[in-house]
């Protein structure tokens, strides 16, 4: 934990998670003050949202396998009647080193999916991200009470997948290996803001948004128990696990995103005092 302290005006106090995120990990931010003002906060210029939590304010900030390693500016300004004080610091972003797995497609295959399922994939993937995206609703939950469903992991964040000598892609979630039919629950509180069958990739999923920029996603399901706009609390049931859409075997995929970054859903499941 790396703690600043704003001392022109004595009434601020800055609380870091980390100096130094490996890709994946999340930054959680938060902000004390004594005296009433305003307080804004920037990451690599961009302001971001600061939500009232355990009488201070905070924000959570992603990484993902995308993000380049290096020095990432943090700026915190405080406004009181007239006067502003700037308080600037910075995190360093280092590599994880992924997992790599190889597969060799001989010629034959390297063209097997035909274009229309591509196109409609790319459309129902375009879809996903819009959502994930979007700017995030009410403020309901920030910290996991629970995992999903039971820790079995069969696939980590940020595994690569190589193929004839090229990167395709990095896994961008955590990979449950249950049995089909096992409930998945609602890690917290939040919204469901998509809740769709019959994607090609995804199968049958849902994505909850948490509030404060923080979504999580839940693919590859049997049957789903929940709709478009419904509430979820703790522990309540969003479905049930299944292999619906790209999947070798039931498991569920869960995804975590930070404002639109993709993160590590094991990072977020398993931190135990945030801020
Ligand atoms: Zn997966």
């Amino acid at each position: 934990m790396l703690r600043l302290l704003l001392l022109f005006l004595a009434a601020l106090d800055v609380n870091l998670s980390t100096d130094t995120l490996k890709q994946g990990e999340i930054l959680y931010i938060s902000v004390g003050s004594d005296e009433p003002g305003l307080v804004s906060f920037y990451y690599r210029g961009a302001p971001y949202h600061l939500v009232p939590y355990n009488d201070r304010l905070v924000a959570m900030i992603g990484t993902s396998y995308n993000t380049n390693p290096g020095r990432k500016p943090i700026r915190i300004v405080f406004r009181q009647g007239l006067t502003e004080e700037v308080l600037d610091t910075f995190v360093y972003v280092v590599s994880t080193n992924f997992r790599k797995s190889v597969i060799t497609l001989p010629p034959s295959k390297q063209h097997t999916i035909d274009a229309s399922e591509q196109e409609r994939k790319n459309r129902e993937y375009e879809e996903v991200v819009q959502i994930l995206n979007a700017p995030s609703g009410t403020f309901y939950s920030l910290l996991p009470e629970m995992f999903p469903c039971a820790k079995k992991i069969s696939g980590t964040y940020g595994d690569e997948r190589w193929t004839n000598g090229r990167k395709l892609w990095n896994h961008s979630g955590l990979d449950l290996a249950v049995a089909e039919g096992t409930p998945i629950l609602a890690p917290c509180a939040g919204m469901v803001v998509m809740a769709r069958d019959t994607f090609i990739r995804q199968g049958t999923f849902v994505i909850l948004d948490h509030g404060m920029g923080l979504k999580s996603l839940y693919y590859h399901m049997i049957e789903r128990s929940v709709e478009d706009g419904d509430l979820v609390q703790a522990g309540d049931t969003l479905g049930f696990v299944g292999s619906t859409g790209i999947a070798t075997g039931p498991h569920l995929h869960m995804g975590l995103n930070v404002h639109g970054v993709p993160v590590d859903p094991l990072f977020w499941l398993e931190r135990k005092e945030p801020f």
